[in-house]
């Protein structure tokens, strides 16, 4: 307990933990582990207070076909898969008014790398969107969309984002990060931007105020002292930009993913690492206000004990979530804030809803 027990009282004294005591911490197996929470959780109060914020939002498919098809990915297809699919205008603004009826403030485009997307492609979205759902928060497109974008346009990727902010972009994803370990990214995502072009993105995306999200996919092939190196570059780039709202955490959803079928990922992460996760991401990253936990991929249980761990904000309430399912999640499409709201008042919490932006509705 020495150890562990020094540096939580170290970190709660305003020590900044270095990647090497993080990874210590997130190799802790035994008891410890309730100190560790229970450090993070008064981090946590200390930082944002008792308030446990959601998004009221929704998810927007696009597409399932995609050039690159991660191997700890179960939603991409080929084109000629069985079951791949591309929306069409119609298809797309169905499901962006069906949103604006549930009165979300916020629609999410989740969506394959489609080989013949092109910037036009992307600014199309954003117009069919904000005509089906006037005045919703668009968040899209993550740095390798916004890669391919440019390479296929043959222009900069910063063009790029210009562009799409001039057209109504509210906010850029913070995914396709997984681990901005390059070693690892060969093994699990090899066609997507290495980690110098992700952070060089998020970093432009950040300078002309297109804030984003962060994120990390965690349990997969990484080992602790990459899932520290990827929270390091997170957060040298926040003290850079202030750029990131929250540090979204993804646990690998395994069963039905190519790189856990050959064997060469594990089986997803244990209840352990999904609460070090959020505490140790909570100690390391002093610069972030937010850490989420990911409802529909941890289960609702785990996730109200990751709300006394570090954890102050439940996502939203997605209302879809083919990318989770098709991996092989359940229940991971909605959330009712009557069922957030009992889970938040049972730990003497209060709930907010919250823009995108983290303004308090
Ligand atoms: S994770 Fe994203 S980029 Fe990778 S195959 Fe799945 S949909 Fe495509």
């Amino acid at each position: 307990m020495g150890n562990v027990s020094t540096l939580l009282s170290d970190v709660l004294g305003g020590h900044r933990l270095t990647a090497n005591e993080a990874e210590l911490l997130l190799n802790v197996h035994g008891a410890e582990i309730l100190a560790i929470t229970a450090a993070a959780d008064e981090l946590r109060e200390r930082r944002v207070g008792d308030t446990v914020t959601y998004v009221r939002n929704q998810n927007l498919h696009v597409t399932n076909i995609c050039k690159n098809l991660c191997g700890f990915c179960g939603f991409g297809r080929k084109v000629t898969d069985e079951g791949a699919y591309c929306h069409d205008k119609a298809g797309i603004q169905l499901q962006a008014k069906l949103a604006y009826e549930r009165k979300v403030t916020e629609i999410c485009l989740l969506s394959g790398v489609h080989p013949g997307f092109t910037l036009d492609t992307f600014i199309d979205l954003i117009h069919w969107v904000h005509e089906a759902a006037p005045g919703v928060h668009v968040h899209a497109f993550s740095p390798d969309e916004v890669a391919h974008a440019a390479q296929r346009g043959g222009c900069s990727t910063s063009e790029v984002l210009v562009r799409l902010k001039e057209e109504g972009l509210g906010t850029i994803q913070g995914t396709a990060a997984e681990i901005l370990v390059d070693s690892v990214r060969e093994v699990i995502c090899p066609r997507k931007v290495p980690t110098a072009d992700w952070v060089r993105i998020i970093k432009e995306a950040h300078g002309i105020g297109l804030r984003s999200t962060a994120t990390i996919m965690y349990g997969s092939y990484e080992t602790a002292a990459d899932q520290i190196e990827h929270l390091g570059i997170l957060r040298n780039i926040q003290d850079e930009t202030h750029g990131f709202t929250e540090l979204v955490t993804l646990p690998y959803v395994h069963t039905n993913t190519p790189l856990y079928q050959q064997g060469i990922a594990r089986a997803g992460p244990t209840g352990r690492e999904d609460l070090l996760m959020i505490a140790v991401s909570r100690l390391f990253l002093d610069n972030f206000s937010s850490i989420q936990v990911a409802w529909g991929k941890v289960g609702l249980k785990m996730t109200q004990i990751a709300l006394l761990s570090g954890a102050n904000d439940l996502a939203g309430t997605m209302f879809t979530d083919d990318v989770s399912g098709d991996a092989g999640a359940s229940g991971s499409d909605y959330l009712d804030p009557k069922d957030m709201e009992r889970i938040v008042r049972d730990l003497g919490r209060r709930l907010r809803q919250r823009t995108t932006l983290y303004e308090l509705v």
